[in-house]
């Protein structure tokens, strides 16, 4: 059965345009509920062991030096079906991929600085969720 959190983050990009508000507000009316959520700046060195599972890809040092070059917004989000229905809300990795209305197709500027992450199964959103949340920073 799915499972019914996810994990997000409002990326360098969204955050430094003023587009976080404008975000939350999609994220809400698309019926998902805010469970936690942090404001806080990765070092490369937590940002390098967040993606650590994307150590061999060439764009890895890239992806390090943008997470950690600005603020971001952590949060963990509750709904039926959580991980399938936010990873549609947000789109493909790449805007130019992305469907219309689709948080990244709306504020992404590149492949890389594409606005939010979305956790990919519930398996990493628990592992995502607790890298920034202990039990008692949820509700
Ligand atoms: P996601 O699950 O849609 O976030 O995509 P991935 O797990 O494949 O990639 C993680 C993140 O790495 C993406 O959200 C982008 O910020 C970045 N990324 C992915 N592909 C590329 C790429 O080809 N070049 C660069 N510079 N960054 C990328």
């Amino acid at each position: 059965m799915a499972g019914n959190r996810t994990f997000t983050m409002i990326k360098p990009d969204a955050y430094g345009a003023g587009n976080s508000g404008a975000i939350l507000k999609m994220i809400e009316e698309a019926g998902f509920a805010i469970k936690a959520m942090k404001l806080t700046k990765l070092t490369a060195e937590k940002a390098g062991a967040f993606y650590a599972v994307h150590k061999e890809r060439p764009f890895y040092n890239d992806l390090v030096n943008y997470m950690s070059s600005g603020p971001i917004i952590a949060a963990i989000l509750e709904k039926d079906n959580a991980v399938e229905d936010f990873r549609k809300l947000i789109g493909a990795t790449n805007p130019a991929d992305a469907a219309e209305g689709t948080i990244r197709k709306i504020f992404a500027t590149s492949i890389e600085a594409n606005a939010v992450h979305g956790s990919d199964s519930d398996e990493n959103a628990e592992i995502e969720g607790s890298f920034y949340f202990s039990q008692f920073e949820r509700v």
